[in-house]
C-alpha cells in the first residue's frame, strides 16, 4: 500500500530568519498531519538549518537537485553524498524550471536521478509537458520520453520505491491547476506504461501532482486513485497553507 507523499519545493525563496519562522511552524502544526509523509525541499544553503529542525519529527527534507557525478571538478554542483551528509532523504531531478531555464536534457536529468540513487537519496524525478505541447494532444508522448530516458539507464527497478511527480509545466505557479480528471488521466498513464515493465514496481510506485496545489483544490486531486500526494511550490512557502495540504493527503 502506496503512502501519499506531500512534498514542499521551496524554489530559490527565503532568508535564514523566514526559514526560522518556516519552521517552527511546521514543526508546531505537523502533528496534526496524521499519515501523509511529509518532506521540504528548501534551497541547498539552508538544509543544514532545516535538517537540524526536523530531526526528531516525521518531517523529511530534501534537495531541490543533484549532481550527476560523484565528485570532482563540477564547480558549482553539489553531490548525492554531500546531500546525504546533511540529513537529506530525497532530491528532486529533472523540474521543469532545471528543464527549461536551464537545458537540462532529459539524459542529463537520468543522469541525475542514478546519482540520487547510487547516494541512497530517493529521487522524486518530475516529469511533464509544456502547453504547446498538451494542444498538440503530445502529453503523453512528452511523459513518456522523459520517463524512457530513465529506464534507459536505471530499468524499472530504478524506479523501485521511487517517487514521480506529474507536474504539467503550464499549471506550475501560475495558478491554473489540472483538473482532478486531467491529473488522473496521465498518473493512469504513468502507472500503465511502467506496469507493462513490472506490475509491482508501478503499483508502489508514489505518483505526485504538482502545478499550482493549494489547500483549496488538494483535496479533490488527493482523492483521485492514481494521484499519490503534491509536490507543492509557492503554497508550501505559508506553513497554514501547507498544512492544510498535508492533511488533505490523509
Ligand atoms: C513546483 O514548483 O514544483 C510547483 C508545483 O509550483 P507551484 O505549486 O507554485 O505551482
Amino acid at each position: 500500500m502506496r503512502q501519499k507523499l506531500v512534498a514542499g519545493n521551496w524554489k530559490m525563496n527565503g532568508s535564514l530568519e523566514s526559514v526560522r519562522g518556516l519552521m517552527e511552524a511546521l514543526e508546531q502544526g505537523i502533528g496534526s498531519v496524521q499519515s501523509a509523509g511529509v518532506a521540504v525541499c528548501p534551497p541547498a544553503v539552508y538544509i543544514p538549518e532545516v535538517a537540524t529542525r526536523v530531526a526528531g519529527t516525521p518531517i523529511a527534507v530534501g534537495a531541490q537537485n543533484v549532481c550527476d557525478e560523484d565528485a570532482g571538478a563540477f564547480t558549482g554542483e553539489i553531490s548525492g553524498a554531500m546531500l546525504k551528509d546533511f540529513g537529506c532523504r530525497y532530491a528532486i531531478v529533472g523540474h521543469s524550471e532545471r528543464r527549461n531555464i536551464y537545458g537540462e536534457s532529459d539524459d542529463l536529468v537520468a543522469r541525475r536521478f542514478a546519482a540520487a540513487r547510487r547516494a541512497g537519496l530517493t529521487p522524486i524525478l518530475c516529469v511533464g509537458e509544456l502547453l504547446s505541447e498538451r494542444e498538440a494532444g503530445a502529453t503523453q508522448e512528452v511523459v513518456a520520453r522523459q520517463l524512457d530516458a530513465v529506464l534507459a539507464l536505471e530499468g524499472i527497478q530504478g524506479l523501485a520505491g521511487g517517487v514521480i511527480a506529474y507536474e504539467p509545466v503550464w499549471a506550475i505557479g501560475t495558478g491554473k491547476t489540472a483538473t482532478p480528471d486531467q491529473a488522473q488521466e496521465v498518473h493512469a498513464f504513468i502507472r500503465d506504461k511502467l506496469s507493462r515493465e513490472d506490475a509491482a514496481v508501478a503499483q508502489d510506485l508514489v505518483i505526485q501532482y504538482g502545478g499550482s496545489v493549494k489547500g483549496s483544490n488538494a483535496g479533490e486531486l488527493f482523492a483521485m486513485p492514481d494521484i499519490d500526494g503534491g509536490l507543492i511550490g509557492g503554497a508550501s512557502l505559508k506553513a497554514d497553507e501547507f498544512l492544510d495540504i498535508c492533511r488533505a493527503a490523509d
